[in-house]
């Protein structure tokens, strides 16, 4: 709550003094637009944040709060329009918003996609074409609903991953003081996710999910895209992007499983889209100077993380966004915040020169730019 309460203060101080520096003229935030990245779109947040984590989350009122927001301040431009802009160094003349989504999951189709078309936003979503119309959910989704089912159900966690580890014949790897994160089904998947490549993480997975499968409901609610569903909101301009073949990090990965990924993921979307694919989406955000030259490789002309990290030599390929989800505007009694989202949107709480991503090794910290 004191928490709250804080973030409220700050907002409306920012806020104000952003007004003045506005009115003053010397604001220069509109080089890179405004980028909001979302992932899951649902009905009931309540409901849906059992099984999920739940800054992947917001519902479809709380969207329309925040594009509403966006609307009465910002022109949405679509991401065709933010790369020409950037590798011309054209600066727009208004402050400019575009509306991401990760992931593809289907709720998007059902939920974001009506009302964006409703009220005539462009937008663009990177889907994983590995799971497209399979009605598998993402690997982090399983891991993360396991972890959770298990912790519920009494289990030690940071005994059952050990547990499913030794019965793989790996011993003694290096999960960081997961004893300490044990009871937070959130940190122990991302010291999971941030020790083993993906096909280790898939038998960790399995070993997890024995005797407590993904339940079909849980899958079903967490169901990525259908080719149907892609190939309509193609059709209707929404630009599709690449999130990779598998979401595997591609940081954690060899520098031909990552070219493999991105290379694979955008022929298969060229070839059901029977168009060109531009633009690319970083899983968790994650690049450093090998990925982003797999992603030059594979002929991306754009690629977006959700930090303000840059590589310097890549700028078009680091282009960065803004994670929102059902919570990051509410003010301490809960309700959509207008000077909350106001710093959103400017970074007032981004933090400089560090970042929770892995960018090393050659990205330094100090390349954390203001957005350029
Ligand atoms: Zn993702
Ligand atoms: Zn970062």
């Amino acid at each position: 709550m004191l928490r709250a309460i804080g973030k409220t203060c700050f907002a409306c101080a920012y806020t104000l003094t952003d007004q003045v520096r506005r009115l003053a003229g010397s604001s220069n935030t509109q080089r890179v637009p405004f980028i909001v990245c979302y992932h899951r779109v649902v009905d009931n947040f309540k409901h849906a944040r059992r099984n999920t984590i739940p800054a992947m989350l917001i519902s479809t009122s709380m969207l329309e709060q925040h594009l509403d927001w966006l609307a009465k301040r910002f022109t949405f431009v679509s991401l065709d329009e933010v790369g020409s802009h950037l590798a011309t160094r054209r600066p727009f003349k208004k402050p400019a918003a575009a509306i991401t989504f990760d992931d593809g999951y289907s709720d998007v189709f059902l939920n974001a996609y009506p009302l964006l078309k409703r009220k005539g936003i462009p937008a663009a979503v990177f889907v994983v074409t590995g799971l497209v119309g399979t009605g598998q959910p993402q690997v982090f989704d399983r891991l993360y609903s396991t972890l959770r089912h298990l912790h519920s159900n009494g289990r030690h966690l940071a005994h059952s991953v050990s547990y499913a580890l030794q019965s793989l014949g790996m011993n003694n790897l290096p999960l960081e003081g997961l004893e300490a994160k044990d009871h937070v089904p959130f940190r122990v998947m991302t010291a999971l996710l941030n020790t083993f490549p993906q096909n280790t993480l898939e038998k960790v997975i399995a070993r997890l999910e024995a005797g407590d499968p993904c339940r079909t409901d849980r899958c079903e609610e967490m169901a990525p895209l259908t080719w149907d569903m892609i190939q309509t909101m193609h059709r209707d301009g929404i630009t599709i992007g690449s999130h990779t073949q598998s979401h595997r990090l591609l940081t954690k990965e060899s520098a031909d499983v990552a070219l493999s990924e991105l290379s694979e993921s955008r022929r298969i979307l060229q070839q059901r889209l029977g168009a060109p694919i531009e633009h690319f989406a970083y899983p968790d955000g994650r690049f450093n100077p090998m990925v982003t030259q797999a992603v030059n490789t594979a002929g991306y002309r754009y690629a977006y993380g959700i930090c303000r990290s840059r590589d310097e030599k890549l700028p078009l390929l680091t282009i960065p966004r803004k994670v929102l989800w059902e919570r990051s505007c509410l003010n301490a009694f809960g309700q959509f915040s207008s000077v909350i989202m106001n710093c959103h949107a400017y970074g007032a709480f981004d933090t400089k020169g560090h970042c929770e991503h892995d960018h090393s090794p050659m990205m330094q910290e100090g390349m954390h730019a203001k957005l350029a």
